[in-house]
């Protein structure tokens, strides 16, 4: 873990509020492997953090723990005091690269309502009572209008493009109205027209609700307005702190342990440069 001046125990000291998620020493192995190792950080109700690395550095997994969807080697992750477990109401996921066909013809409506069930695909949806029924379509509704999909949430899902299928798969994660959204690259193979229009939905859905944002992106550029603090996840380490004070010329050569530039464009867009790509697939990383 990489302490990065004070904000690394900001969770702890900053806030009168108690913690969303906490991670407390949490190391992960997959495959014999370490992923990553001694990660320490929390996430405090309304906060927006992004998690960013290269490929295969571990993000996912790092969502996954959180999700209770894998167990950790080391150390505790809490969500909201209790330990982390999958199906927790209070966390709405939407995992990464999930697009429908062209040949999907269910409805869009129908997809944010899975949200609610946690039906599967092809079963029939449970039997409620028509309150709950009118509970449940009020729901959808309040979702499908936060993400601004009113206009196509009835046609069917494999006809829409991919902005609007994420915009979608947002709202799916919204309907049970969560504590924290858990979003695994959902800007990734947007063109930037439809990045910046769901960059721009989630923004306001972290401010309109109390609901925090943790968002794994590949660019930080098109959500950097929005982000309190980053989870910068590459070589089997972790660096948490604000975006000014981790993504540096200093830290990130310090974390990738080789030189990395930063470089800030005139409109304030971040560039980063010399970071290698694919890179944990051919590290073995040994216990430290
Ligand atoms: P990222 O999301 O940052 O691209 P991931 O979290 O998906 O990376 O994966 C991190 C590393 O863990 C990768 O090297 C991947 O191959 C490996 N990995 C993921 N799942 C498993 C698994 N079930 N068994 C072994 N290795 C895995
Ligand atoms: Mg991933």
């Amino acid at each position: 873990m990489f302490e990065i001046s004070s904000s690394s125990a900001s969770g702890s000291v900053s806030h009168a509020s108690s913690p969303l998620i906490q991670v407390r020493d949490a190391t992960v192995v997959l495959g014999g492997r370490i992923i990553w190792q001694q990660v320490n950080f929390s996430v405090q109700p309304g906060e927006f953090l992004a998690i960013l690395g290269p490929n295969g550095a571990g993000k996912s997994t790092l969502l996954k723990a959180i999700l209770g969807l894998l167990p950790l080697s080391e150390g505790t992750i809490t969500v909201l005091g209790q330990p982390a477990r999958r199906g927790h109401t209070a966390i709405g996921y939407v995992p990464q690269r999930r697009h429908f066909e062209a040949d999907v013809h269910v409805r869009g409506r129908s997809i944010v309502r899975l949200g609610l069930d946690g039906a599967h695909w092809g079963l029939p949806l449970p039997l409620v009572q028509p309150r709950q029924k009118r509970e449940a379509a009020f729901r959808v509704q309040e979702a499908i209008e936060r993400v601004g999909a009113s206009a196509y949430a009835d046609r069917p899902i494999g006809e829409l493009s991919g902005g609007e299928q994420q915009r979608l798969l947002i709202a799916q994660a919204l309907v049970k109205r969560p504590r924290l959204l858990a979003l695994d690259e959902p800007l990734d193979s947007l063109d930037l027209r439809n990045q910046q229009g769901v960059a721009g939905v989630i923004r306001q859905i972290s401010r309109e609700t109390e609901a925090s944002v943790l968002l794994v992106a590949h660019d930080v550029n098109p959500i950097l307005s929005a982000v309190d603090r980053v989870v910068y996840v590459a070589h089997g380490q972790v660096a948490v702190g604000k975006p000014e004070e981790v993504i540096t010329t200093e830290t990130l050569s310090r974390l990738y342990n080789t030189s990395i530039e930063v470089l800030r464009a005139s409109d304030g867009r971040i560039v980063v440069v010399g970071q290698p790509e694919e890179e944990v697939s051919y590290h073995a990383h040994r216990p430290r």
